[in-house]
């Protein structure tokens, strides 16, 4: 079938290519369960934030790949996967589609074949990830600095001057570090970290940041080693 867009983008990339993508989608176990054909109401789009705001719409993924149309599946894959922010108000669809989910399952297989563009989208959340996965914590206070968080204005510097202080005015005696948000036992960071590791999620972070990767896996593992567990003998770590 022709492409939607009579202009669709990435015409240098092999047909078979864009195809083996497109299977690798649909033989995804969740895929029978987003799409059962969609009459173009739009009522996805007028419940999408995202739609809002970028030149975006939960429609035109529901066509493309009722459609079978590669080609602006490869596109979709590339330039517009990201700008989801994956809240799911499109699952009132009246024919229980779900474009969200459509797009969740798009989003692993760009990461999961290592695209470019997935890595470009990603690149800024390597920080945050390792930080989830080494603490099990998210954002830490001692990231509140005037780099990467401009559009909080002139504040977030008298904040990130001040961190211990403000830290020290958290009343639980857990919130006084300026690295953790919270503290996370280890055996919970451990069992996260097998968790990650069983399911590929792993995997998945080495195709994004291979640095980002090899840092994490040698912290955690030396921790797993250091608590008594073989990395490799799943099955007694999961007892
Ligand atoms: S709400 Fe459902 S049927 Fe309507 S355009 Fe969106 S995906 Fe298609
Ligand atoms: S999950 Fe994505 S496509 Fe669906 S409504 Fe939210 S932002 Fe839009």
């Amino acid at each position: 079938m022709d492409a939607i867009y009579a202009d669709a983008k990435y015409q240098e990339v092999p047909r078979e290519e864009k195809q083996r993508l497109f299977d690798e989608v649909k033989a995804d176990m969740r895929w029978n369960e987003t799409l059962y054909g969609c009459y173009e109401c739009g009522i996805c789009v007028a419940a999408c934030p995202s739609a809002r705001f970028y030149d975006f719409s939960p429609r035109v993924f529901a066509q493309v790949m009722a459609r079978e149309d590669v080609d602006s599946f490869y596109e979709l894959l590339n330039d517009s996967v990201w700008d989801c922010s994956q809240c799911f108000s499109c699952t009132r669809c009246p024919r229980q589609n779900n474009p969200g989910g459509i797009i969740t399952i798009m989003r692993e297989v760009a990461v999961n074949n290592g695209l470019t563009s997935a890595k470009d989208a990603l690149q800024a959340y390597s920080r945050i990830i390792y930080k989830v996965m080494s603490t099990g914590t998210q954002v830490a206070p001692d990231m509140l600095q005037p780099d990467f968080f401009p559009d909080w204005g002139p504040d977030v510097v008298a904040v990130a001057d001040n961190l211990d202080v403000w830290r020290r005015m958290v009343p639980p005696e857990t919130l006084h570090t300026t690295e953790l948000a919270w503290d996370v036992s280890e055996k919970t960071r451990l069992e996260l970290y097998m968790i990650w590791k069983l399911t590929g999620n792993l995997e998945m972070i080495e195709q994004i940041d291979e640095g980002i990767f090899m840092i994490l896996e040698e912290v955690m593992e030396e921790l797993l080693e250091e608590n008594g567990y073989d990395i490799d003998d799943f099955e007694s770590v999961i007892d």
